[in-house]
């Protein structure tokens, strides 16, 4: 069987390479492109494939094959010898994500005794599954901080391969299953882990391991990371957030968190003041709209229509009409959607709910009530004069 040499797993450095094509297979999205030696990493083990071009054409995917690696092209490279060039932007950064997480998943063991069940490395963060769900705070910071310092002493990160049985005999984080050579990677007197991907070959390389987040399921605990050049971009970015939120309170960083809970408090106070006054508004318009109301069957009726935005005033004002003796209000108020309150003193001699009930048949809405109070709405505002006309002759 085949086998496509992989050139990453010596050199993780090498961005250039030449090679040869050994055979093409068609693809739906256009053609496998298989060589006796490559530098692309293929996506495996949580960390996403390398791209870059082939004899100038973009390499789309990388997979693996068994022992072959496939690049999958948009078209057929033009000779049998193409020079591969990886994109190494992409492969560093993915490279500095990789090694922070051996680095961490270690640091999490030695400090906790935690173990890495699963690693992701996703385009914006990476993230590790740790095997308990009862990582606090305090164990969190202790990972970090010893990680991190595994970064200042910018220890050597080392590959090499020994046979199965030679490396199932020593002390590796995770044990492997894996037959023939297995490659290792050790960071030098803290972590020696089996693992195939590409890594920087200092820890200094590493830049800042920064974790972001930190969700505990059943029986686990998820923890968010960044590295090196992402941790740099996102601490620039929570810089200009918060220098932002800063501008907004006109104060220094620091006393951002308590001026927002300080103005918080404000609103909340100046919210319950102004319901407050609506309420007494309410009562002062439902007085002097009952004084001036017309009779009808022994009834004053208010009927009025009111703004969109005072609809919150207009039920208070169904209620505060109803307190008054003999009283009877038909309240409508504009907007989308559109709402009734219909009250009457209580024990009047109107069934308050059948009323509404007629009108929103006739007008169209939704609605209900008691006997003394209903409410509704929905019909098309240009319906509701009408509507509460309509209503104030149901009262006979
Ligand atoms: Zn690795």
């Amino acid at each position: 069987m085949a086998r496509t040499e992989r050139l990453y797993f010596t050199d993780c450095y090498l961005r250039e390479f030449q090679a040869r094509v050994i055979r093409t297979s068609p693809d739906a999205k256009g053609v496998r492109v298989f060589l006796d030696r490559t530098a692309f990493y293929p996506e495996s083990g949580g960390q996403p494939a390398d791209h870059g071009t082939l004899a100038g054409i973009p390499v789309l995917e990388v997979v693996n094959e068994g022992e072959e690696v496939a690049h999958l092209l948009r078209d057929n490279p033009a000779s049998e010898s193409v020079q591969g060039i990886i994109d190494w932007t992409r492969r560093f950064d993915h490279m500095q994500q990789h090694t922070g997480q051996h680095v961490l998943s270690a640091a999490f063991e030695r400090t906790g005794g935690y173990k890495t069940v699963s690693f992701h490395l996703g385009t914006d963060a990476s993230t590790i599954d740790l095997d308990s769900d009862r990582v606090g705070a305090k164990q969190i910071e202790k990972a970090e901080e010893l990680a991190n310092q595994i970064v200042f002493e910018n220890r050597p990160v080392q590959i090499s391969f020994r046979p199965s049985a030679e490396a199932g005999e020593m002390d590796l984080r995770k044990p492997t299953f894996r037959e023939g050579d297995i490659r290792l990677v050790e960071v030098q007197g803290f972590d020696l882990s089996a693992c195939g991907g590409t890594h920087v070959s200092q820890t200094g390389a590493i830049g800042l391991i920064s974790i972001r987040k930190v969700d505990h399921t059943k029986g686990l605990t998820r923890v968010v990371f960044l590295c090196g050049s992402r941790a740099l971009r996102r601490a620039r970015q929570d810089f200009a957030i918060l220098s932002e939120a800063a501008r907004i309170f006109s104060t220094g960083l620091e006393s951002v968190p308590e001026l927002i809970s300080k103005q918080a408090q404000e609103l909340r106070e100046a919210a319950r003041l102004r319901d407050r006054l609506i309420e007494d508004l309410a009562e002062l318009e439902a007085l002097q709209w009952w004084q001036s109301a017309p009779e009808r069957g022994g009834s004053r009726v208010v009927r009025r229509l009111f703004e969109a935005e005072e609809g919150k005033k207009a039920k208070m004002v169904a209620h505060a009409v109803a307190k008054h003796a003999s009283a009877i209000a038909l309240l409508g108020v504009k907007g989308k959607p559109t709402a009734l309150f219909f009250s009457q003193s209580p024990g009047g001699n109107v069934n308050m709910a059948e009323v509404l009930k007629q009108t929103l048949a006739k007008f169209g809405g939704k609605g209900g009530g008691t006997r003394d109070f209903a409410q509704g709405g929905g019909l098309a505002e240009s319906h509701l004069e009408e509507a509460l006309a309509f209503a104030e002759v149901l009262l006979g």
